[in-house]
């Protein structure tokens, strides 16, 4: 075991026994049809990541995720429980913070930094060591009834990953019964327009750039054939 590993496991012990001594906060929020997320009401935590930081190399570095999740989802949540703090917004579940924050202007900051903590939690699981592959049966049927096939699928989630212009993401959602492919800019998440997500890959620079400087393209293909996680995706489509 690294030192670092060491340090992570300690550092979410400690967490886990300092919210259960305050108040047993955590609570698991459970939004029709949207994965549970387990999370605090408030002061946010940032979620244990599911794996450890170094595995999925050689497809995302250790170096990645310290920070892409030790640095910028960390500063997510901080942020974010600056900003409701002692406002109505401080006692709500994460994805009404979203709902209530959504295309307001003068909410913009607050939308952002609770979209960003829901969508990299999401992005977390959604990809795994030893992933990629086929999706599982039921889950291929559904694909290929809606793209016509898997190679024109994961077409068309490759173009949405590397044609998003400037930062985004790329999500395989579940709409009025369809399986389809988007994208969004910046903060914006699907669950804020009423769809059910499956996936998503995070497509800002921060998520590859270590590893693959410019090439966006590469990053994407790396991820749909090693590590994304098509048993969270049936998961979330069963839910759905
Ligand atoms: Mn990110």
């Amino acid at each position: 075991m690294k030192m670092s590993d060491q340090v992570e496991k300690n550092d979410g012990i400690t967490r886990r026994g300092f919210l259960a001594g305050v108040a047993g906060l955590t609570a698991t929020a459970v939004v029709a049809g949207i994965p549970n997320i387990v999370q605090a009401v408030t002061p946010f935590t940032l979620p244990e990541l599911p794996y450890a930081d170094d595995a999925l190399e050689p497809v995302i570095s250790a170096r990645t995720i310290s920070f892409h999740y030790g640095k910028h989802h960390k500063a997510y949540i901080d942020n974010l429980n600056k900003l409701v703090a002692d406002t109505d917004l401080a006692s709500m579940p994460l994805e009404k913070i979203i709902a209530m924050t959504v295309g307001k202007p003068d909410k913009t900051a607050i939308f952002n930094n609770a979209a960003q903590s829901w969508n990299h939690t999401f992005y977390w699981k959604s990809i795994k060591p030893r992933g990629g592959g086929e999706p599982p049966d039921a889950l291929k049927k559904t694909i290929e009834t809606s793209f016509g096939s898997m190679d024109a699928f994961r077409k068309e989630l490759v173009n949405a990953a590397v044609s998003q212009f400037g930062s985004g993401w790329a999500w395989l959602v579940k709409d009025q019964g369809k399986i389809m492919v988007m994208k969004t800019g910046n903060a914006d998440t699907p669950i804020a327009q009423g769809k059910k997500p499956l996936l998503t890959i995070d497509v800002w620079e921060h998520a590859y750039y270590l590893d693959y400087q410019n090439r966006r393209g590469d990053y994407v293909n790396a991820v749909i054939d090693k590590i994304i996680n098509w048993d969270f995706a049936l998961e979330n489509f069963e839910k759905a």
